[in-house]
């Protein structure tokens, strides 16, 4: 029953929606859900059910004049309901009994889950007992169901269900997670108007996976962000927000904390890459170049270009990119932990170059700041990076290219330092393998940082 776990953030996130409302409906503000005097009885539910569900599907597409069956039909492009479902009030807040609240504890009037309160709930929790089902006293209840008017969708029609993303924020400081929800609904194009929370595609960019999704969503929102000048605002509770991953759909869903620290260092490292894509475009007269928007420069010539097995990326068929994306999600998670796998990341470098396509632009502008703005070994890194591209520099032209593979194959460390060996041999060169060496425990990601760089410097347009 994993799905409690995420219930205090779901929660927290209705709580601080309903402050909103009790902020505008009523002249004394709700200063803390805690010492409310707003209480949550059946005439304000009565007066509010449908606020937080206009807030996710947008005021277009529901009113507070339409009824509860259109309340419903516009809930279950979201959440899957079970079809005998055809009104909200009825259904839950209003058909009690005395029990004790799941969330609170209390022993009072609580009534049985139901999809729409908190969708993250397994179906096989549903079908358990009776007594064990979830219950919920009123108050409780509809915090955590006004936690959808923060809840946000990335997918697509013929998107198989089950890999389509969902995500919110989620903080302790309720004025915070407020303002973070404002700064994302605000005139930034992030949102699909038709369909509201729900995020729309990009322009140069297609993504399939929920880390992919996240990736470039985050991208474009600090984009935006700055070239509105909201950033410095953003900036000021970053630090304090949590972002909650979910990956599935009706009621099949595991999910990801990111935590604050990770959350604001990804807006950070954006915001460099932004600026020195506009840097690069500025000092450039290379053409080609000329043609991509400054901000998505860095990001784009690199994040594209990690697709293996699709062809020419504006022809994707659906299944095709599905596939030929999945290690770059991988790749995608694991900067989602604060982490760089060079190892999946020269998987796809070496697949790319077997289908003879490009390699990633801007490999090291990318991989340097991240860490930089990570605190990983960078130096490493750059030591390692650099002593492949020499390598390759004197590779490129010799029928030693394809050397490359021979290092790719070696298994242990002992194989992957004889193919080292013999390989300066044969182009009688002396390098020194003691920053490898240092690595020993890590060795494979130092083999991986090796080839990528003679990959960069044998095929690549650049160190
Ligand atoms: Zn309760």
């Amino acid at each position: 029953m994993w799905g409690d776990k995420i219930l205090d953030e779901y929660y927290r996130n209705g709580e601080a929606f309903l402050l909103t409302i009790s902020a505008n409906n009523n002249s004394k503000l709700w200063v803390s859900p805690l010492e409310s005097d707003v209480k949550i009885d059946d005439n304000f539910i009565r007066q509010n059910f449908k606020k937080p569900i206009i807030n996710l599907v947008g005021g277009s597409n529901l009113g507070e004049e339409d009824d509860e069956k259109d309340v419903v039909k516009a809930i279950k492009k979201y959440f899957g309901l079970s079809s005998r479902t055809n009104k909200i009030l009825d259904s839950s807040f209003f058909k009690t009994k005395n029990g004790v609240c799941f969330y609170c504890g209390e022993e009072t009037k609580v009534f049985n889950h139901v999809g729409y309160i908190f969708p993250f709930f397994r179906k096989i929790d549903s079908i358990t007992p009776d007594n064990n089902k979830l219950t919920f006293c009123k108050e409780c209840g509809f915090k955590i169901y006004s936690g959808m008017a923060y809840f946000y969708q990335k997918g697509h029609p013929k998107q198989k269900k089950g890999r389509a993303l969902s995500f919110f924020f989620d903080s302790h400081d309720y004025n915070k997670l407020n303002k973070i929800n404002e700064l994302f609904g605000r005139d930034l194009d992030i949102r699909d108007p038709s369909n509201f929370n729900k995020i729309r595609n990009f322009d140069g960019f297609k993504s399939i996976h929920p880390f992919d999704s996240m990736f470039l969503i985050l991208f474009e929102f600090i984009k935006r962000l700055k070239s509105k000048n909201y950033f410095g605002e953003f900036r000021e509770i970053s630090p304090n927000i949590k972002l909650i991953l979910l990956e599935g759909s009706k009621q099949f869903y595991s999910y990801r904390v990111i935590d604050g620290d990770i959350f604001n260092k990804f807006a950070l490292f954006f915001s460099d890459l932004i600026d020195l894509g506009e840097q690069i475009h500025k000092n450039s007269d290379n053409e080609s170049l000329k043609k991509i928007i400054p901000a998505n420069l860095v990001v784009s010539g690199f994040f594209n270009n990690l697709i293996i097995g699709v062809g020419k990326f504006s022809e994707s068929s659906w299944e095709r990119l599905s596939e030929g994306s999945r290690k770059r999600n991988e790749f995608t998670k694991s900067l989602f932990e604060g982490e760089l796998d060079f190892i999946i990341l020269n998987e796809i470098l070496m697949e790319r170059k077997k289908q003879n396509k490009k390699l990633p632009f801007h490999y090291k502008t990318f991989v340097s700041k991240y860490m930089e703005v990570f605190n990983l070994d960078k130096e490493s890194f750059e030591k390692i990076n650099k002593m492949g591209y020499a390598l390759g520099i004197k590779m490129k032209g010799t029928n030693l290219e394809n050397f490359v593979w021979d290092i790719f194959r070696t298994r242990g460390l002992e194989q992957f330092f004889s193919s080292l060996v013999e390989l300066q041999a044969k182009l009688k060169v002396n390098m020194d393998l003691r920053s490898i060496n240092q690595h020993e425990k890590g060795w494979r990601e130092s083999k991986a940082i090796l080839l990528n760089g003679m990959l960069n410097a044998i095929y690549g347009g650049g160190s």
